[in-house]
């Protein structure tokens, strides 16, 4: 059994960008039955998974397009969490270093992953990922994932799907990236993720199955 993992700050944490309201609604209950999702199916199965990282691997290696879903939605939404702090920060070190080689510096990455964001059509998320020591910014559908891509960490995520955001900002997809970006993205978390990419540590993990 996989567990709904906790949001790491209260739901009112993250206001004025995101209300408490939508964060309730979000994890409680759209996280939640992605979660209780892919218990169900590894159940009726009779099947087990050392690792939601390994579940998701394995599904999109056998075209298991439904339990890809759930379980790709189950950890991308626990990594989300994790990419957003009520505490306001700023990239530093080795990561504020690849964000200059990359984008020219902090305002080129926003620009870029605003951009990319508001452009994806239809339900997805908005990464910046690391390959090779170098970053990049990309957008997936639906519950795609960039842990099924060879030799890519994950950096910083962000959920474009409709309901990461309609409650608060209506249709203002664009909005809610800018809010989102200046306002509650974790840089601590993207460096620890960026350290992992470089080979320091190992980056994020789904907490692991009872
Ligand atoms: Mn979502």
């Amino acid at each position: 059994m996989f567990i709904l993992p906790d949001l790491p700050y209260g739901y009112d944490a993250l206001q004025p960008v995101l209300s408490s309201d939508l964060m309730h609604v979000h994890h409680d209950k759209h996280h939640a039955t992605y979660v209780n999702n892919v218990n169900k199916m590894l159940a009726d199965a009779g099947r087990a998974a050392a690792s939601m990282e390994a579940l998701v691997r394995e599904a999109a290696a056998k075209g298991e397009q439904k339990l890809f879903n759930q379980s790709g939605q189950a950890w991308n939404h626990a990594f989300f969490w994790e990419c957003m702090s009520p505490e306001r920060s700023a990239p530093s070190g080795e990561l504020a270093k690849a964000i200059d080689r990359a984008f020219g510096g902090l305002d080129g990455l926003k620009t870029r992953f605003v951009d990319e964001g508001a452009a994806h059509f239809a339900s997805g998320w908005a990464w910046v990922i690391a390959k090779g020591g170098e970053l990049s910014v990309i957008s997936t559908h639906d519950a795609d994932t960039a842990i099924v891509r060879e030799g890519v960490t994950p950096i910083l995520l962000c959920d474009v799907w409709e309901h990461a955001y309609y409650l608060d900002y209506k249709q203002d997809r664009k909005g809610f990236l800018e809010k989102w970006f200046d306002g509650i993205a974790n840089w601590r978390f993207a460096e620890a993720q960026f350290a992992a990419a470089l080979g320091n540590g190992q980056g994020y993990r789904y907490p692991a199955p009872s």
